[in-house]
């Protein structure tokens, strides 16, 4: 049998014998009483972009959803399978969030793939299909004169995350719940080499640094 990865059982074993005994009571209580969290984080897959590290969170506050570029598809109840739909269903439905923060960053590799044009994978060209959506129909994603690749991208970066907010207004328990008062949707975006954090001001419809 291959080996568990070694990083990851010392990295357990840190959890176990620092971090468990401190949280070991939060645990139990949230294994018993269930969980009931206030925010859902949809972020992108990238390994320096995690939530619960970004925002000091502790079990139980955040139920993330990760994706290639923390997309959200529009509402498509066609009989297929959709993984973001059903986590915001749930999340929204059963959880009933208050909060839902759609995170983008910076350097993101789907992005970047998109910008570039990238030529797929693999047969199946998952991720060109996957970010395709982030288009709509007759709309096309140009770079502009005087931008340089990184501008462009980093510009791609910021309108995926509001297309992603403007998508989840198409699904209509998301709708209702703003509608009472009891959602809200927000926009960060995290620049990776800083560690800084922007969030939308939706009206404005630029990102704001958090001091
Ligand atoms: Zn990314």
């Amino acid at each position: 049998m291959t080996a568990f990865p070694p990083n990851l059982m010392t990295g357990y074993q840190t959890f176990s014998a620092q971090r468990l005994p401190t949280e070991q009571s939060r645990f139990r209580e949230l294994s018993e009483r269930g969980q009931s969290p206030e925010v859902m984080v949809i972020g992108c897959c990238d390994s320096r972009v995690s939530p619960e590290v970004i925002f000091d969170a502790s079990p139980g506050e955040l139920f993330v959803v990760r994706n290639i570029a923390n997309l959200v598809p529009v509402y498509q109840p066609d009989g297929g399978a959709h993984g973001v739909s059903a986590a915001l269903e749930y999340a929204v439905q059963v959880l009933k969030v208050k909060h839902i923060v759609v995170l983008g960053h910076a350097q993101c590799g789907g992005i970047r793939a998109f910008v570039d044009k990238a030529a797929p994978l693999s047969p199946g060209d998952f991720i060109g299909r996957w970010m395709s959506m982030f288009v709509k129909p007759g709309e096309t994603v140009e770079i502009r004169d005087h931008e340089t690749m990184t501008d462009f991208a980093t510009r791609i970066e910021k309108a995926a995350v509001m297309r992603s907010l403007e998508n989840l207004g198409t699904f209509p328990f998301v709708k209702a719940a703003i509608a009472r008062g009891e959602l809200h949707l927000h926009g960060a975006y995290f620049g990776v080499a800083v560690g800084s954090l922007s969030v939308l001001d939706q009206d404005a419809k630029e990102f704001v640094a958090v001091k």
